[in-house]
């Protein structure tokens, strides 16, 4: 599929907002940044998922409101997202990520996913994609498995509780049914294939000594001997917050021009980087209209000053 026809399908999935929007320089400036390189970091926070209908989980009431049968009582989600709540409340704990699964299987990840994919296409080194998302989006757009980091791990994998060794596996054959209701798993919970003992999502959750990380470590390595081959290096974050910085700290140790895209926390720490203080949609869609209408034929940007 070429990239026009990328776009294309991605402007049909979801009605693209305004564009006769300020910071027009700024735009401008990241379609540049984007131009010149020849490889391209996508680095991923929470926001990213927000227009795709995703909750952010911001704040409590953001959380609750997800999710009225925790709120009823009173649990947070620093409660729920925790392996002690899989020893203690199991079901409890795979009717929220039982939940969660099933949301991210459901959801159509929105068009900013195919304009990004569209960009890297026209980059001689192409994207690798860094996030800390566990919903496994960049996957179900179309990204090369094999170019994404999942810091924080995936949903779709799972892991022995204990653990009982470093394995992770699909959790393609799980098929929860969930009471959403009562948040309870309803269905059988799925047990970890060596010992027999229960099994839990390989995500990273809060105070969380029993993740196995191998997987993402090995995502993670891949990424930085990718990013070794990339002569001028770009990096367009989204959706990164400062509570758990994983994904800003990132995109700043990889000494490159930034492109920081967050409704409320857009500031960037250096002069060559770009603040976009826009949800993502909006501010990916902006920039891929200044970069693929200006980009010619033969992969060059068109100077327009
Ligand atoms: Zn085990």
């Amino acid at each position: 599929m070429d990239s026009s026809t990328e776009i294309a399908e991605a402007k049909e999935a979801e009605a693209v907002p305004d564009i006769s929007l300020p910071l027009t320089s700024s735009i401008e400036k990241a379609a540049r940044i984007i131009a010149d390189a020849d490889g391209l970091v996508i680095a991923a926070g929470v926001g990213m998922g927000v227009d795709s209908g995703l909750s952010d989980f911001r704040g409590t009431e953001g959380f609750w409101k997800a999710y009225p049968a925790l709120a009823r009582c009173r649990i947070h989600f620093e409660d729920i997202a925790c392996p002690g709540s899989f020893h203690t409340h199991p079901r409890l704990a795979w009717g929220f990520y039982g939940h969660r699964l099933q949301l991210y299987r459901q959801t159509k990840p929105h068009a900013g996913f195919g304009l990004l994919k569209a960009i890297g296409a026209r980059m001689p080194r192409g994207t690798f994609v860094f996030t800390r998302n566990v919903d496994g989006h960049f996957q179900r757009a179309g990204f090369d498995v094999d170019r994404i980091c999942e810091r924080h791990g995936s949903i779709h994998r799972l892991q022995c509780l204990e653990p009982c060794s470093d394995a992770t596996w699909s959790a393609d054959d799980f098929r929860p049914r969930i009471d959403s209701e009562r948040c309870q798993l309803l269905s059988r919970a799925p047990i970890c294939p060596t010992c027999g003992g229960p099994a839990r999502p390989n995500v990273l959750m809060f105070g969380d000594w029993a993740w196995n990380g191998r997987y993402a470590e090995a995502q993670e390595a891949s990424l930085l001997e990718w990013r070794e081959t990339v002569k001028k290096l770009a990096i367009i974050e989204i959706g990164a917050g400062s509570t758990i910085p994983t994904v800003r700290q990132f995109s700043e140790s990889l000494d490159a021009p930034l492109i920081r895209i967050n409704p409320k926390e857009a500031d960037v720490p250096f002069g060559d980087s770009v603040s976009l203080p826009l949800p993502a949609l909006t501010a990916i869609d902006r920039i891929a209209r200044a970069v693929l209408e200006n980009w010619t034929t033969d992969c060059t940007f068109a100077k327009v000053e």
